[in-house]
């Protein structure tokens, strides 16, 4: 068994530095490629630190983290006296036992830089806690949820601190944080996630207001900073922020009902997507998505969607012991396979069949939606054909955000009558050209869309909708 829970050590990271990162992320729609254009935009004399990104899962080891911040505060010391400081923070890392990663880096860059400008751009999902505001000079986050916009909002915050820097702007911020966690609710047009957008949106678009961000929180952090808030950034005016702010904040309290989701077995979903028209139906496998922390080998929806008798593709499941068997075995041979599995109850048991290799690949795709132009590398991956459905199976534990991964192992989404992918909303803006017809499965897993229903024994079990679980409606 590969093990992903316990800690996330220094392998887990993908790392860039120097030179590099500009390689990695220039002209890409990550918050990082949203940095350099805004550096580009001002004419500013660019010194690439440090990035490192890891599939979201465990806390992050001690000894690891600290490696990290060295190398970042090496890259700084190395640059110089910078004015600015762009920072691409998730907003939901832990430093083992409970510690916000967010608020680490920021003290270790604040200390080493007590007058530069520090601007933040967090996810939709982040957790941002009090502390955070009290180092940072500019806060901003993603609006979409499929995250879109990553690049545009940070080349916001990035010329937001450019503008601070001199002295054109005053930066002030205000932050409502809310007794809530939202369940993952994307931004589709019609739902009230999009109302909320919408909201802070026109809310940007007032005099004064230099950036304003609803943050859902991350549901699947038992943590103290795990609460959903509004975060407001206006030009000099706190009276403003505060205002802007609360009414989000009391929107947000008044609509929050409606942002609970109808959960679907997979075999309902499979039934909803037969049952519809011709063409292709996309199903997100909600419950065990890696980019909210999921194994990615979870087999409920894998073992339902191999009964359906008709062309289907399933992407990806993670593991790896499988692909190192079919590589051993070969394109063209076939082989038993057992297909995930391999994490406890939450990943049901592992599917056992018969299967044919079809394709062997290295696994690394540039991605074409959400984070378009960034590099993924889902390892050494496989294409098996089990009956009628051709199961991409992969070594690394990644989201499947568009049909790159399919199209490398000569799989055109289109083709088939369902595909089903291991995400939960952000598949729907790289599929969006393949199907507009889409579903999330809801099976048992840690990740599951009813956040209410996971187990919780930490702070957020008082929160909204955990406290109120019992609650009628
Ligand atoms: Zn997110």
């Amino acid at each position: 068994m590969v093990e992903y829970l316990g800690t996330a050590d220094l392998a887990a990271f993908s790392c860039h530095h120097g030179p590099d990162l500009i390689t990695e992320f220039g002209g890409t729609a990550t918050v990082t490629g949203g940095y350099l254009d805004a550096c580009a935009g001002a004419g500013a004399e660019v010194h690439p630190a440090a990035h490192a990104r890891a599939e979201p899962g465990p806390a992050v080891g001690a000894d690891a983290y600290r490696e990290l911040e060295e190398r970042l505060l090496a890259q700084l010391r190395a640059a110089g006296d910078c004015d600015v400081v762009l920072l691409d923070l998730h907003g939901a890392g832990v430093v083992v036992p409970d510690r916000s990663m967010d608020v680490a880096v920021l003290q270790a860059v604040r200390a080493l830089l007590p007058r530069a400008v520090l601007a933040v751009t967090m996810d939709l999902h982040a957790n941002v806690p009090p502390a955070l505001l009290d180092l940072a000079d500019v806060v901003t986050g993603f609006h979409e949820y499929p995250h879109t916009d990553a690049a545009d909002r940070s080349r916001l915050a990035g010329e937001l601190a450019f503008a601070a820097a001199r002295g054109a702007v005053t930066p002030v911020l205000a932050q409502h944080r809310l007794p809530m966690l939202l369940p993952p609710s994307p931004t589709v047009a019609g739902s009230p996630a999009a109302e909320l957008r919408d909201l802070v949106r026109e809310i940007e678009a007032r005099p004064g207001v230099l950036a304003c961000t609803v943050f859902h929180g991350f549901p699947y952090a038992d943590t103290e900073q795990a609460a959903a808030s509004v975060v407001t950034v206006t030009d000099g005016d706190h009276a403003l922020a505060e205002k802007c702010g609360a009414e989000v904040a009391t929107w947000l309290t008044v609509h929050r009902e409606r942002f609970r989701t109808a959960p679907l077995t997979p075999e309902q979903a499979l039934h909803e997507a037969l049952a519809g028209a011709p063409g292709t139906v996309v199903i997100g496998d909600g419950s065990d998505n890696p980019g909210c922390g999921g194994a990615g080998d979870s087999t409920y929806l894998l073992r339902a969607l191999l009964q359906v008798p008709e062309p289907t593709c399933f992407a990806t499941v993670w593991d790896p012991e499988t692909v190192a068997a079919a590589v051993r075995a070969g394109v063209g041979a076939t082989l038993p396979v057992r297909l995930g599995g391999r994490h406890d109850w939450a990943s049901g048991p592992p599917v056992e069949a018969e299967g044919t290799v079809r394709a062997l690949t290295d696994g690394v795709i540039v991605q074409t939606a959400m984070r378009r132009g960034k590099r993924a590398d889902f390892g050494t991956s496989a294409r098996i054909t089990v009956g009628t459905c051709d199961v991409i199976v992969a070594s690394q534990r990644r989201q499947v955000l568009d049909p790159e991964i399919l199209l490398l192992h000569g799989c055109v989404p289109e083709r088939y009558r369902i595909v089903a992918v291991k995400s939960v909303n952000h598949f729907r803006a790289g599929f969006a050209g393949v199907s507009d017809r889409m579903l999330v499965a809801d099976a048992p897993g840690p990740t599951a869309r009813t956040i209410e229903q996971i187990p919780r024994t930490g702070p957020t079990r008082l929160l909204w909708p955990m406290s109120a679980r019992t609650a009628t409606r």
